[in-house]
């Protein structure tokens, strides 16, 4: 039997993972990095609007551990913005419950199940695409974890 205690849960991942001020280039910059499952929780909470409590259950983690989470995610965004730094989006305990596809020929991007793989765009039919959780070192290991 694996860890009983579950993993975090990630819905999907981030359509993009590194951010930065306009018109610097991006090695002159400081880099503060935000953990994948930090972002999760700024996109429950204040882009859903979600009640910490109902964000929680979301990623399968108690009220006080997402209330910690936010906080940490928030001061790294906070970060980022006023001391003009580029963020990385990276590392984090989670895995994730679907998967966020990108066309690298036509930048459709299209959300589907993480065990359900597809290997042709939607939009345009190429086989050149992407997946954005095996772009973060994930794939394998969140279908074992939703099994
Ligand atoms: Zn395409
Ligand atoms: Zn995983």
């Amino acid at each position: 039997m694996r860890n009983a205690r579950k993993c975090r849960v990630v819905m999907y991942p981030p359509h993009r993972l590194t951010f930065k001020p306009a018109g610097v280039s991006g090695n002159m910059l400081k880099e503060i990095a935000l953990t994948v499952d930090e972002y999760e929780a700024i996109r429950l909470a204040d882009y859903e609007e979600l009640e910490h409590e109902e964000a929680a259950a979301k990623m399968n983690i108690s009220r006080p551990t997402f209330t910690r989470l936010i906080k940490k995610a928030r001061h790294n965004v906070a970060i980022f913005l006023i001391e003009c730094r580029r963020l990385e989006i990276n590392g984090g305990n989670f895995h994730f419950k679907s998967d966020l596809v990108r066309c690298q020929d036509c930048g459709a991007y299209f959300y589907q199940d993480i065990h359900n793989r597809t290997t042709k765009c939607r939009e345009c039919g190429s086989e050149n695409i992407i997946s954005l959780a095996e772009e973060l070192g994930h794939g394998d290991c969140c279908r074992e974890n939703n099994e």
